[in-house]
């Protein structure tokens, strides 16, 4: 029998979620996307629209009774709510795994109560609990909002003690951790799916390269050694089974200098990390939660080609409506708009890939055609 999918977010991830979908017919008959950007890029490739904000309880009892089975494409759904209507309809990854990923502090104690490797952290109580803690570490700490924080906003680096009360005041009135900063060489994840059966399936190490906190470059394969690849898929499966989720998950990590893997931060749905996947293998991050979910045997992740995402991003002075982006996708390049007609600055508006396909494994070329392809991306203003 065909299911009725509701997602609560319908932005790029959501339209590309729903794409995914629409090729699975004999499985999914509807998608229904909870969101408050009316048209929002989701809509815009067939999925139906409640317009609400993602944390409107009854627009999410809506969203279920519209629905046979629920997911999302943000984190920062009522998961309160969410709790509540398990066992009505199915959802996943399961409310309990959003709640304790949704806060910071308990999703890095979960990971080392289970002996996952994360950076020194601490729960901060109060501007004296905070000045007590970080006697402990040595500067430089990050002080992290424990909720709603995204792309980095929710921190602040504090480098020596002048700067304790002013990152307090920062976050006056929020719940605050603070984490050992880690002087990492790499930033990596793995993009991860474990299906309601328990079956667990990951794809290639990739490295991320952020410019301001927001991800500009994903490079697949990450540049590291076979072993340090080995350690960091093991600790994603590690993670996979204790934490009993059933989708997809992004898992964000770091290598030191000294070559150790840590784990940074868990997102419980598909990432930006794993855009490569369209192209770069057999079954995409996309199509792989859908089977998740679903409960399908998970689709092949081994890597064909290696690949280079990057993203498109809303310059920094313009902001307003746009002449649509083309790019000439030949030798391996594939664009990818999110059909948001209005750019504002750091706004994802799209991505491309390009892919080796000639398997010429010169990954620094394909890093350099990369960005010499993005310098000659132009907004111009829609007249
Ligand atoms: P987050 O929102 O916590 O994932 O952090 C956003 C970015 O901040 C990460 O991609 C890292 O570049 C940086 N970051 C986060 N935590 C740490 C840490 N403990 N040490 C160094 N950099 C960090």
């Amino acid at each position: 029998m065909t299911k009725i999918l509701g997602i609560i977010g319908g932005g790029q991830l959501g339209m590309m979620l729903t794409e995914a979908a629409k090729k699975m017919p004999e499985y999914i008959s509807d998608v229904i996307v909870l969101d408050p950007t009316p048209e929002c890029p989701a809509v815009r490739v067939g999925a139906k629209q409640i317009v609400a904000d993602f944390k409107d309880k009854n627009a999410i009892v809506e969203l279920s009774l519209q629905s046979d089975i629920i997911t999302y494409e943000i984190e920062s759904g009522d998961s309160k709510v969410l709790e509540s209507l398990h066992g009505e309809v199915s959802i996943n990854p399961s409310p309990t795994t959003l709640r304790t990923i949704q806060d910071k502090y308990l999703q890095k104690q979960f990971l080392s109560q289970n002996n996952i490797p994360v950076a020194e952290f601490e729960a901060v109580e109060s501007q004296e609990d905070l000045e007590k803690k970080i006697s402990q570490f040595q500067y430089p700490v990050l002080l992290k909002a424990r909720r709603d924080a995204y792309d980095g906003r929710g921190n602040f680096r504090i480098e020596d003690q002048s700067q304790i009360e002013i990152g307090y005041k920062r976050f006056l009135g929020r719940q605050t951790m603070i984490e050992k900063f880690v002087d990492f060489k790499m930033e990596v994840s793995v993009i991860a799916a474990r299906n309601i059966h328990g079956e667990i399936a990951t794809y290639p190490l990739v490295e991320n390269i952020h410019k301001d906190n927001i991800l500009e470059f994903t490079i697949v394969p990450a540049r590291v050694s076979d072993k340090i690849a080995s350690e960091a898929d093991n600790i994603a499966k590690k993670t996979m089974q204790v934490l009993h989720g059933a989708g997809v998950f992004g898992i964000e990590m770091f290598v030191t200098k000294d070559d150790k893997v840590l784990v940074n931060e868990i997102a419980p749905r598909v990432h930006n990390s794993g855009h490569h996947t369209l192209q770069s293998t057999e079954t995409s991050q996309f199509e792989q939660h859908l089977r998740a979910i679903l409960g399908l045997p998970l689709g092949n992740t081994r890597l064909k080609h290696n690949t280079v995402m990057c993203n498109i991003l809303g310059p920094r002075d313009f902001v307003g409506r746009y002449r649509p982006i083309t790019l000439e996708q030949k030798d391996g390049v594939y664009l990818k708009m999110y059909h948001k007609d209005e750019s504002k600055p750091q706004r994802k508006l799209g991505h491309f890939n390009i892919v080796d396909e000639k398997d010429t494994k010169n990954i620094e070329l394909l890093i350099k055609r990369a960005q010499e392809i993005r310098s000659m991306i132009k907004f111009m203003p829609q007249n």
